[in-house]
């Protein structure tokens, strides 16, 4: 499924995000970069051991909740990694929301930075740090679409979902767009 907004297409598909081919692919990290189980573990096994070798010896502080670094993309079909680190869900009263659109417009930013046209998102947040997928979903759509409409965002913005759940809630917003 998609949708145009002005000169962007936001795309929606269901598969593994590291079969993508786009200019570049987000990664759901953890704020110490230390690499993981779900998608982050997913993106490292695939890319190789060189990305945890430039995030260690570039960002060895790690990355804050809400921000994103770029590594190269390793044995990808893609030129970067945006590594991002969404909230942890805690109950959405500690800034949950606005640290998870935050996320997302760190790795739209970076994709403007990089000169990337087409840029590859999970649904951030939605695994091991819990927050609840309709909440999530509706954050990271309206995050991208204020992007869009204020910035030369990349022409192609994809949200890679990992099943047909996930993927049911973001067709039902992306719906709902006029
Ligand atoms: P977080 O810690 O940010 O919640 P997770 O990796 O646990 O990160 O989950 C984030 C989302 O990524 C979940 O919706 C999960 O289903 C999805 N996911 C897991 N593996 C992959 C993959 N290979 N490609 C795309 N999405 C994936």
């Amino acid at each position: 499924m998609k949708r145009r907004l002005g000169n962007c297409i936001v795309e929606l598909a269901i598969g593994d995000i590291t079969a993508e081919q786009t200019d570049a692919i987000v990664n759901a990290a953890n704020s110490e970069l230390a690499g993981g189980g779900g998608v982050d573990g997913a993106i490292h096994a695939a890319a190789g051991p060189t990305i945890m070798q430039q995030t260690r010896k570039q960002y060895p502080d790690g990355c804050p909740t809400g921000s994103a670094v770029a590594t190269n993309g390793g044995l990808l079909n893609v030129k970067y990694i945006f590594h991002t680190v969404g909230p942890i869900w805690r109950g959405g009263r500690l800034g949950e929301e606005a640290d998870l659109r935050s996320a997302y417009r760190s790795c739209l930013q970076l994709a403007i930075d990089f000169q990337c046209e087409s840029l590859s998102f999970p649904a951030i947040s939605t695994g091991v740090y819990g927050y609840p997928l309709d909440l999530a979903t509706e954050a990271a759509l309206s995050e991208i679409q204020s992007f869009v409409k204020n910035n030369e965002a990349p022409q192609r913005i994809r949200c890679v979902l990992f099943n047909e759940g996930i993927y049911g809630a973001y067709a039902r917003v992306l719906e709902s767009w006029e």
